[in-house]
């Protein structure tokens, strides 16, 4: 009868600890789905601007084409000072997009609304 309830009382801290390892499993399963849900959106964000940036390049492409075959050589200066203005342009929108664009957190997706860094690196 005494090794009976030896028995019981080992049984019954076994479960306990089973069930506090349980709950741990649990709440890393919780953390690894809400971090798949958070690189989902952050994936299908970046496959719109990865997308989007293609069809730009083979637009540019397409339109620097025709000019250089119609008058020559084109004027190199406005294409260059463009493309300074099409990059804040392209981090704006990646802003926009719902991404941190800031030094401390560039590249990833904006949970919590406007980011006082990014936007005090977009009103430079
Ligand atoms: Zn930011």
């Amino acid at each position: 009868m005494k090794d009976t309830f030896l028995h019981m009382d080992e049984l019954e801290s076994h479960l306990g600890k089973v069930y506090a390892e349980f709950g741990d499993l649990k709440l890393k399963f919780k953390e690894l789905l809400e971090e798949n849900q958070r690189l989902r959106i952050e994936n299908q964000q970046l496959r719109k601007v990865l997308k989007r940036e293609t069809e730009s390049v083979a637009v540019t492409q397409e339109a620097a084409e025709e000019p250089a075959v119609a008058k020559g050589t084109a004027e190199q200066a406005p294409a260059a000072s463009a493309s300074v203005g099409e990059g804040y342009d392209n981090l704006a929108r990646l802003y926009h997009e719902g991404f941190h664009i800031c030094n401390v957190y560039y590249g990833h997706l904006r949970m919590e609304g406007d980011c006082l860094f990014c936007l005090s690196f977009l009103s430079k």
